[in-house]
């Protein structure tokens, strides 16, 4: 490895905010998952969870039709995969997780209310039916993005880019940036990881 890369992965792995992740529930279509990836890599997030689609044609994790749209995010964004939806909310709460469903309810703050510096998930649904209610219900809050064109929802990536670019702006603000959020062991075991002996 040159010096150079080895800069730019401990430069990117400076940077990681293990404390913001996505869960995204049954996303089906390859592009989209994959461009989420790769607005996760954009603003740091290290692990992005998922919940794979029971029914349709997606392919399985890890193959071409994802690497295509993800610019290589996904060699650099972990997935964790989950069961279902409700389960994997409950888990990360467990962790001490502010899960953020994307979800329209008589709970629904704008995106730019919540606190992103604390350890936050945003749960991002499927593209036919959204966040079911039983995930929205279990989640810690419901955020959306307001919208006043004719069209009643946002393409699922790009609403994940607007509320991640949010967070990244609250941490920015709040010198989360500055200084490494990973824990040196976990930074050192990722570098390997990424290509450093
Ligand atoms: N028919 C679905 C419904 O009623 O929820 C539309 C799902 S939308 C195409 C797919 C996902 O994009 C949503 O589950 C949510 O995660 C995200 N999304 C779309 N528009 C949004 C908005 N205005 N605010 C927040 N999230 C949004």
């Amino acid at each position: 490895m040159t010096p150079e890369r080895y800069q730019k992965i401990m430069r990117v792995l400076g940077k990681r905010q293990p404390t913001l992740s996505v869960l995204m529930d049954e996303v089906n279509k390859p592009h989209n998952f994959s461009a989420i990836l790769r607005t996760c890599d954009a603003v740091g997030v290290q692990t992005a969870h998922a919940v794979p689609p029971k029914s349709g044609e997606m392919p399985s994790f890890g193959s071409s039709a994802y690497e295509a749209t993800s610019g290589s995010a996904h060699k650099w964004v972990r997935v964790q995969p989950h069961t279902d939806a409700v389960s994997a909310v409950r888990e990360l709460q467990a962790q001490g997780v502010q899960v953020l469903a994307t979800h329209l309810s008589q709970r629904s703050v704008d995106y730019r209310t919540p606190d992103y510096t604390r350890p936050t998930c945003v749960l991002l649904g499927a593209e036919k039916w959204g966040v079911s209610d039983a995930a929205a219900e279990a989640a810690d809050g419901n955020i959306i993005i307001p919208m006043f064109g004719m069209v009643q929802s946002l393409n699922v990536s790009v609403a994940a880019a607007t509320i991640l670019f949010e967070a990244q702006r609250q941490r920015l603000s709040a010198g989360m940036y500055d200084t490494p959020q990973l824990a040196p062991d976990d930074l050192a075991r990722i570098a390997f990881e990424w290509g450093y002996p």
